[in-house]
């Protein structure tokens, strides 16, 4: 988590050097102090961390600046740094414009210059402002900020890879919040921007590829080293135990995971067959345990890679990565687990990550979903339904009322699992088609991907 930000803004190199020098001496461990020398430099300094998912805690402007006031400029702010605190350092002569800025752009304080002695007249005023920021603000942390489309495919794909490796963030969805909409201003972002994400001191990533996405966050994309005794495809729990043997016998391991370790028990929010674990655990507490012991014994983890062929190269293997990168073994081991066989039903391929899901996040969980499912696949992805979120399942009428014709569209199949209060299903029926539905012609303009679900 990066420090919150003191922004010092005076045009005067004397007095911005004074400033400056002072917030450091006091600040320095608990806050960045960044300095500007105009009005315009700090506004784009704002919209830059603004960007960045960095908070800002404390503004200290000079009134008196050539190009834009101290007070025109910190009225502006408040589009990139909401919740930060105002302090104006003004001259004798201008106490009536700052007391005016107390009620017209919610100024906190103003102080007359020169402030010394610092540690009477400066540290106490913003000692007390950042009290009262920090109390504000008790949990501010500088997560990773997603803003994308609800129905996007990318944005889910996106939600999916942070929350399975562990990345905290904070989704803001573009029709729905305001802050996405500031958010995307100050990046200039175009529709095919979307979803922008917000890395906390890095670039913003504008509908970036996995990959990408890894490396932005400084996960590990690619091997130390050209050659190891064992190369593992796949972090699944077979990947992640294979790992622990061949690196605990002192072989030097690589693990590639195109997805996020723990593989598919990694979903699961309650293994309880796994041994050594009377009381079962959860699939993401089964993979950190993995994880943390692989690296215990040195192994390593490569992630976002999609291993897409081998090549035998003498007495080693090589392991190809899609697009570039490689890795060579003297042993490979595919423990690539399985693909699920998805629906076949017309039309839901294109829906898919777009209102229709196999398996869920948190962060799913106030949409509105039909979701669908094949015949003996496992149960999971229905009991770790959030408890905020529901499933759709519409009825006949209902389709009827809402389209105003009801050719039969899907029937939801949902074979076995625990039913939740906010899931509605269907017993003996199948998925024959899905659609998006027609925004206008639904009722509370439900999703563009809903599915129509006509009685059986
Ligand atoms: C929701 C859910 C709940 C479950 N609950 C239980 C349970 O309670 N008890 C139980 O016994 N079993 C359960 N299972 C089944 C169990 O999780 C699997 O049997 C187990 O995960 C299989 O392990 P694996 O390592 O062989 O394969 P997987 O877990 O499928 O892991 C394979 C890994 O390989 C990666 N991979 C595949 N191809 C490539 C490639 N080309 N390049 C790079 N990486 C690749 C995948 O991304 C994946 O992470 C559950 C499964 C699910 C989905």
């Amino acid at each position: 988590m990066s420090k919150p930000t003191i922004l010092a803004v005076d045009d005067d190199p004397n007095v911005s050097a004074a400033i400056t020098r002072d917030l450091r001496g006091r600040y320095a461990t608990g806050y960045r102090i960044v300095r500007a020398t105009s009005g315009p430099e700090a506004l784009e300094v704002l919209a830059r961390l603004a960007l960045r998912g960095q908070p800002v805690a404390l503004i200290v402007a000079d009134q008196r600046m050539p190009q834009m006031t101290g007070i025109e400029m910190l009225e502006q702010a408040r589009t990139h740094a909401p919740g930060a605190k105002y302090l104006l350092l003004t001259a004798y002569a201008d106490t009536d414009v700052a007391i005016k800025a107390i009620n017209d752009i919610g100024l906190d304080y103003y102080l007359l210059k020169p402030w010394d002695p610092p540690e009477e007249r400066l540290f106490p005023v913003i000692d007390d402002l950042l009290g009262d920021w920090r109390q504000a603000n008790p949990d501010h942390t500088s997560d990773v900020q997603v803003v994308g489309h609800r129905w996007s495919d990318r944005s889910h794909d996106i939600k999916m890879f942070l929350a399975r490796n562990y990345v905290p963030y904070r989704w803001y969805d573009v029709e729905r919040d305001a802050e996405a909409q500031r958010l995307r201003d100050l990046a200039h972002a175009t529709p095919a921007d979307l979803p922008l994400v917000l890395v906390p001191d890095g670039d913003t990533l504008r509908s970036p590829s996995t990959l990408e996405l890894a490396g932005a966050l400084g996960l590990r994309t690619t091997a130390r080293q050209p050659l190891y005794d064992v190369c593992i495809v796949g972090g699944g729990p077979a990947g992640l135990a294979a790992a622990v043997y061949a690196a605990s016998e002192g072989l030097s391991t690589v693990i590639v995971e195109r997805e996020a370790p723990g593989g598919q028990a990694g979903q699961s929010a309650a293994i309880e067959n796994y041994l050594g674990f009377p009381k079962g655990l959860t699939g993401s507490d089964l993979a950190q345990r993995a994880i943390a012991q692989v690296s215990r014994f040195g192994a390593e983890v490569v992630l976002a890679r999609d291993v897409v062929g081998f090549e035998a190269r003498g007495p080693v293997r090589a392991v190809l990565f899609a697009g570039s990168g490689q890795i060579e073994a003297r042993a490979l081991i595919a423990a690539t687990g399985v693909s699920y066989r998805r629906l076949e039903a017309a039309g839901l391929d294109e829906l898919t990550g777009r209102g229709v899901y196999y398996g869920v996040n948190a962060s799913d969980a106030s949409t509105p979903i039909c979701a669908a499912t094949s015949p003996g696949a496992p149960s999971g992805p229905w009991t770790r339904w959030p408890p905020g979120g529901r499933i759709w399942s519409c009825t006949s009428a209902g389709c009827r009322r809402s389209a105003g014709s009801s050719p039969p569209w899907c029937h939801a199949v949902l074979g076995r699992g625990r039913f939740l209060p906010n899931l509605r299903h269907r017993r003996r029926a199948g998925v024959l088609a899905g659609r998006a539905c027609p925004p206008p012609g639904c009722a509370r303009r439900i999703a563009d991907a809903r599915i129509h679900s006509p009685a059986v």
